[in-house]
């Protein structure tokens, strides 16, 4: 290729975490990167900002496997300037006068009396039940959810508990969400492994469950992002924010660059970190059946609402996250400055909650306040901020029959990285999965040294 100020070794669409995290690592590799990012700041869903002396994540976040999921495999061999995260001890339920933990044990189950004894008894036969039949055929866990618990006769208040842990787990309906994301989810079975194979390590963490791995990121979701962007090597990488790319330019199923709404800039390696479903507009010809698959991705809108409160209320004293399910506005709530005190001006409270957006943006906030209001009625007296956001968590959510596609595109010389191309996990653990995936084709198909 001739020696032009556009030209690169590679071009990372995106500056949320995965095109960050592989901007990173080929930035060690190579010598001229450019990423493109659309909106005015880097980060996508991994980002911090702050509004009158609170500090907002984009959405309340609670990071898993970091004592050795892919995360953890990133920061170790890429990351020079390392984020600390606190340890977040525990989830929990709260449900009328009960806050307990949600049970990942079988005798944290046996206690769990949010549940009635015998939907407690129901339950654990439901995971057992999973866990034995899937090393006799792993495609069981593919059925939906409900149609796996339905033979049980769980009270309505259960069943609801576990559809709301559904949406909370896959982005669906349990109706829509395979039993595998929920035992995943929960930390039942390991999605890494074949669940066909070592049911009994399986049934062991039944009756063990490690917490050690999940953390929040001290100064915000940001620190992630801000340190892997400090690990990359000096004049290596050039961000341009506020453009977006428009095309991909292909010959002969090779990419040769992009286009965007202010240039053209040119590289034989592509990684876009954006919705894979947005792929037919950015690549004419896509063939029909690759095309078909990326419709058939759901996904699903989140509204987080944040409170800044006067002063920390006790009801909100603990370091972990709830969930309260009885309610047509269900949420998942983190009081993020137990955390980081410095997240809320000083003995000041940020708490976030999130549901699933439905309806209108404001109707929802209302509805989700109405929740809230009941349930720590006196909060009300005590806010000195609010602040909403409406965001898309994972780019695809895990539904029935659903096959991600693979970060290795039809077209050679693009990867793919980001939520939607790795079922494993969630969120960013999942983001981190897709990069070293992409990267493992990357590297297969010689375009790292
Ligand atoms: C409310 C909420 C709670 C969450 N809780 C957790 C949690 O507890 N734990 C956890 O691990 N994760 C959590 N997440 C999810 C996590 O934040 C995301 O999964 C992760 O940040 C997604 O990273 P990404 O790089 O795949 O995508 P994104 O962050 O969406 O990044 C994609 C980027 O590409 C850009 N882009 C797209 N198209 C173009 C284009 N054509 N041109 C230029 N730029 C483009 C976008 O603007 C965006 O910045 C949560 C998210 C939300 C919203």
């Amino acid at each position: 290729m001739l020696e032009n100020k556009n030209n690169y070794d590679a071009i990372i669409v995106g500056a949320g975490i995965s095109g960050i995290l592989s901007a990173l690592i080929l930035s060690k590799n190579n010598k001229k990167l450019l990423v493109i990012e659309k909106d005015k700041n880097i980060g996508g869903n991994c980002r911090t900002y702050e509004i009158d002396g609170y500090h907002f994540d984009t959405g309340p976040h609670s990071i898993t496997g970091l004592k050795n999921g892919p995360l953890r495999h990133l920061i170790d061999n890429y990351f020079s300037s390392t984020p600390s995260f606190v340890p977040i001890k525990t989830y929990y339920v709260r449900h009328q006068n009960k806050f307990q933990q949600i049970p990942l044990t079988l005798s944290q189950l046996s206690r769990f009396s949010i549940f009635s004894k015998k939907d407690r008894i129901y339950y654990s036969l439901s995971v057992l039940d999973a866990i034995i039949n899937s090393s006799i055929n792993k495609s069981v866990l593919e059925k939906d959810v409900y149609s796996y618990i339905k033979k049980y006769k769980f009270s309505n208040e259960s069943i609801k508990f576990i559809d709301v842990l559904s949406y909370f787990l896959s982005g669906k309906s349990m109706k829509e969400t395979p039993t595998w994301r929920i035992l995943g989810g929960s930390g039942y079975i390991d999605e890494n492994e074949d669940t066909s194979k070592q049911y009994i390590k399986k049934l062991i963490k039944l009756l063990k469950h490690d917490y050690s791995s999940q953390g929040y990121p001290l100064g915000g979701i940001q620190s992630i992002t801000s340190s892997a962007i400090d690990s990359i090597p000096e004049n290596k990488v050039t961000f341009k924010t506020g453009e977006k790319v428009l095309n991909f330019i292909i010959k002969n199923k090779q990419i040769k660059g992009v286009k965007t709404d202010k240039d053209i800039y040119h590289s034989n390696l592509v990684i876009y970190s954006g919705f894979v479903k947005d792929l037919p507009d950015l690549i004419s010809n896509l063939e029909a059946p690759y095309k078909n698959n990326l419709q058939n991705i759901k996904q699903t809108k989140s509204l987080t609402l944040w409170l800044g409160l006067k002063k920390k209320i006790p009801e909100l004293n603990y370091n972990g996250t709830e969930i309260y399910f009885n309610s047509d506005t269900p949420y998942w709530a983190m009081p993020v400055s137990n955390f980081d005190a410095n997240l809320a001006p000083k003995n000041k409270q940020l708490v976030g909650f999130t549901t699933i957006l439905k309806k209108d943006r404001e109707k929802q906030i209302e509805d989700l306040k109405q929740t809230i209001f009941k349930v720590f009625p006196n909060i009300k007296n005590d806010i000195e901020i609010e602040h909403s956001q409406v965001t898309i968590p994972e780019k695809a959510a895990v539904t029935i029959g659903i096959k991600f596609p693979s970060p290795k595109s039809p077209i050679s010389g693009l990867y793919l990285v980001g939520t939607d191309t790795d079922m494993r996990s969630m969120g960013i653990t999942r983001a981190s999965y897709s990069v070293i995936e992409a990267l493992k084709f990357i590297k297969k198909d010689g375009f790292l040294i």
